[in-house]
């Protein structure tokens, strides 16, 4: 535990720990951190930048980040823009190792909206970086991972591949389990509203249609005419399922439930995990709650 709070005051989240690690490898947020843990094993000592419940859009970079990837072998990012502090700080500390891009090889979908509210930057029409929230996508960055730790560090190669397939197995599992889920509710009410748009893969991948007052960047401030007429479609629509992200204000969330009558279901782990005592601690289990939630929530519709 002193050792967790010593990486804190760093600024730097130790993700595993392992004795006998060979090497260091630097993930950008939680939700990566946790995918390099597993296909690393105790062959690497994962940490990562943007640690549990924190908004990796707006983060800034801190003195220990730079100093932990001067240090590192292997640096895993989402790439898509996700990430816009990266490249300044991997210059600035400067990283020399292997770097991995996780979507690398993944099927974009387009981030510009379809409400008809502007983002308001330069990004509109660029790829949708949360491609996460589809199982099969994650699938490829799993297998990008362990194609660049395998890079970094030959002799444990074959390792890194067998923990690859066998978290690539439970990953189809869990795509199986995220559809079952999704087809206990009838088709007309997989509707949902969310507090940023993070969602676009989930909802192209097992068929829910999500609005958000926010667009896809949690920077972008909605305009009162926008949570208006999302309150007027919530209404019309009768959408009861509301979430909250746990990196997000829920203010806004609170305001379209008051005038809505809309429930607040629980909250949703989309851009970073939960802590370790929290219900979404890992990739699996973050997926695990919050179609749980989701699919509670839009019964109710
Ligand atoms: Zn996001």
């Amino acid at each position: 535990m002193l050792f967790r709070a010593l990486l804190l005051a760093l600024g730097l989240i130790a993700v595993s720990l392992p004795a006998s690690a060979e090497i260091k490898a630097v993930a950008t947020f939680s939700i990566l951190g946790n995918l390099l843990a597993e296909v690393a094993g105790d062959k690497a000592a994962v940490s990562a930048v943007v640690g549990p419940d924190m908004d990796a859009h707006a983060y800034q970079p801190r003195p220990g980040d730079a100093r932990a990837l001067a240090e590192a072998q292997v640096l895993v990012s989402n790439g898509l823009g996700f990430e816009g502090w990266i490249e300044r700080l991997a210059k600035a500390a400067p990283f020399k190792g292997k770097a991995v891009v996780a979507t690398t090889g993944v099927a974009t979908l387009a981030a510009g909206s379809d409400q008809g509210h502007s983002h308001g930057h330069a990004h509109d029409h660029a790829a949708d970086p949360h491609c996460w929230q589809d199982v099969q996508r994650v699938r490829t960055y799993v297998a990008n991972i362990a194609r660049g730790l395998a890079e970094a560090d030959p002799p444990n190669a074959a390792y890194y591949r067998e923990r690859a397939e066998a978290f690539d197995r439970r990953l189809a599992e869990l795509d199986a389990w995220v559809k079952e889920e999704i087809a206990k509710v009838p088709a007309d009410k997989r509707r949902a509203i969310t507090g940023h748009d993070s969602f676009r893969y989930f909802s192209s991948a097992y068929g829910v249609k999500f609005q958000s007052p926010r667009g896809y960047n949690t920077s972008s401030e909605p305009s009162a005419r926008d949570v208006a007429a999302l309150i007027r479609a919530a209404r019309e629509q009768r959408i009861k399922a509301l979430f909250v992200e746990n990196m997000t204000n829920p203010g806004l969330i609170d305001q379209i439930a008051r005038e809505s009558g809309a429930v607040v279901g629980p909250r949703l782990y989309t851009d970073a995990l939960s802590g370790p005592d929290g219900p979404a601690p890992t990739y699996e289990k973050m997926m695990r709650h919050n179609v749980s939630a989701l699919v509670a929530g839009m019964l109710k519709n």
